[in-house]
């Protein structure tokens, strides 16, 4: 019965030259999702609308479910589009339309006419009152209520007229690619995918980089990370997925620094890692899965010497969660169920028995000097021999 969308987005905030970009690129979004659907569909933007619409068959729960993915989506209307024969002709379109959507009659309902063109020979006020009275006529057991009713029918008068009063809802949040650009640390554990997720729903595109140490992390370690990026980038967008081998870097530390410091001085060098590749590709921050005492590594002084190296923002949207909170956010975009499966991750190997909870950062500055001699060839060594993946969904 449907062969459209009318798609709403919230537009606070999205004034003059910004409402185009905003809205270019909620289009360019919601092309990239639904090339993942069976169907032929076009995109258009016109007079403050978005609307899908669909030129070939299309399965309606695939295109909602899809539709869902894309951030700046408040709201996904099935819409009836019918040609402009008349105010008869119309009135019984909508008898059809509600007849066909709502089986049950005992309903309450109210008409919401707009003219998106002035030339229409009723104006809404009217166009509500007499369709409201065609309506009542043709189903005695309806009945109008104009402030709560149980149906809010939506009569949208523009070139083509648009009947619809079904609103699904969409993610929120903002297009992808209106805020710039991110660098994820993606791990294969939970709080990652949820921390880029986050991000990602406020319009910012991503990049991620993993920390692989083989054969300390197998092949099927970095494979989990490339399918939770996979899974990330059905939201975010395409993903360049930087595979920094960290292997020397973690031995090397392993041999010079005090165990108790490992974890410490290893997250110390994958930020400082992570923001060579950030800003060589344009990234304006870095982004973790870190949440206040989560682990030893997150105490708020371990966040502080972990902090000390970046110069550029660090993003922690999961500052403030409970695991289990972040867990419901895992389900809810898919990504629980890789993040669960039982391959090491990098950080397993090299963890102490009695890691430091409450690192002094000037003995953490002191220690990492035992790193001098080797240390920047490592690092130099780890850039240039990185490996990149582009990730598309
Ligand atoms: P996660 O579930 O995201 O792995 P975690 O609870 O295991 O987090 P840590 O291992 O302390 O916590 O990691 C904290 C953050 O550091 C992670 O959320 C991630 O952003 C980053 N990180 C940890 N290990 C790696 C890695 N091997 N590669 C890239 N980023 C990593
Ligand atoms: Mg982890």
């Amino acid at each position: 019965m449907y062969k459209s969308f009318l798609i709403k987005y919230a537009e606070i905030g999205v004034k003059g030259k910004n409402r185009y970009i905003f809205e270019d690129r909620l289009c360019d979004q919601i092309r990239y999702a639904l090339a993942r659907c069976e169907g032929e569909s076009v995109v258009t933007k016109s007079q403050g609308r978005i609307y899908v619409d669909f030129v070939s068959e299309f399965d309606f729960d695939e295109v909602v479910e899809q539709l869902k993915t894309v951030f700046g989506i408040t709201g996904i209307c099935p819409v009836v589009q019918v040609e402009d024969e008349g105010f008869e002709k119309l009135c019984e379109e909508v008898v059809k339309y509600l007849d066909r959507v709502y089986t049950d009659k005992n309903i309450s309902f109210k008409v919401d006419a707009r003219r998106g063109r002035k030339n229409y020979p009723k104006n809404s006020m009217e166009i509500n009152a007499d369709m409201g009275a065609f309506v009542l006529n043709a189903f005695p057991t309806m009945r109008v209520d104009v402030h709560k009713p149980d149906v809010m029918l939506h009569i949208e008068i523009r070139e083509k007229i648009s009947i619809y009063s079904v609103i699904l809802p969409g993610p929120g949040g903002l297009p992808i690619g209106t805020n710039g650009k991110g660098m994820i640390l993606l791990s294969g554990g939970i709080d990652s995918p949820v921390a880029g997720y986050m991000i990602a729903k406020r319009g910012v595109r991503i990049d991620a980089v993993y920390f692989h140490a083989p054969p300390y992390t197998s092949e099927r370690a970095k494979q989990k990370v490339v399918d939770l990026a996979r899974i990330l980038s059905k939201y975010s967008g395409p993903i360049q997925l930087h595979i920094i081998n960290f292997t020397d870097i973690q031995l090397y530390i392993y041999e010079k620094c005090p165990h108790d410091e490992l974890t410490i001085i290893m997250r110390r060098y994958m930020m400082r890692i992570a923001q060579e590749l950030a800003k060589e590709s344009g990234c304006l921050g870095l982004i973790t899965g870190e949440s206040i005492g989560q682990v030893a590594s997150q105490t708020m002084q371990s966040l502080m010497a972990t902090n000390d190296v970046c110069t550029l923002p660090v993003y922690r949207p999961l500052i403030g969660f409970d695991k289990q909170e972040i867990i419901e956010v895992s389900e809810k975009i898919d990504t629980y169920e890789t993040s669960i499966l039982p391959y090491e991750d990098c950080c397993t190997i090299f963890v102490a028995k009695h890691p430091v909870t409450k690192p002094n950062l000037n003995v953490i500055r002191i220690h990492e000097k035992n790193l001098d001699e080797k240390i920047e060839e490592l690092v130099k060594t780890a850039l240039t021999t990185q490996e990149v993946i582009e990730i598309t969904y």
